[in-house]
């Protein structure tokens, strides 16, 4: 989608601090990071949201994105300590781009329950 921040970032078309990219998925700073260490997720291919991703197709893009999640996570040297990953779903799940990301986040103490 053309019009679409995460589908231009992925075709290189926006800039971003890429961290790794699979066939099927891209992980990229956050311009507005949170924690210490705070990565993006994103399919390759465009989804609006997690509720947009119960189809057969979604099914191995889904697992592709998030094993590339867990790999960055691995990468940066957060598996001993932990981190966690978020997707916001929505207008009161506190998104605010609509295609479809997994937010890493890491490198402090996260608490509960999220804002
Ligand atoms: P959401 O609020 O949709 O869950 O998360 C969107 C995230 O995208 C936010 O954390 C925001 O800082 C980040 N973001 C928005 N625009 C850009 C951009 O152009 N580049 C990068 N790297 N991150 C962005
Ligand atoms: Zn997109």
């Amino acid at each position: 989608m053309s019009d679409c921040i995460f589908c231009r970032i992925v075709q290189g078309e926006i800039p971003a601090k890429e961290v790794a990219r699979s066939p099927s998925a891209v992980a990229f700073h956050d311009l507005n990071p949170q924690a210490p260490v705070h990565v993006l997720v994103v399919p390759v291919t465009h989804f609006d949201n997690a509720a947009a991703t119960d189809s057969d197709e979604a099914e191995p893009i889904l697992a592709a994105t998030l094993r590339l999640a867990v790999q960055v996570a691995r990468q940066l040297g957060l598996a001993e300590s932990g981190y966690r990953l978020v997707m916001n779903v929505g207008a009161q799940g506190g998104q605010s781009v609509a295609h479809l990301h997994v937010h890493l986040l890491g490198g402090r103490q996260m608490s509960w329950p999220p804002g």
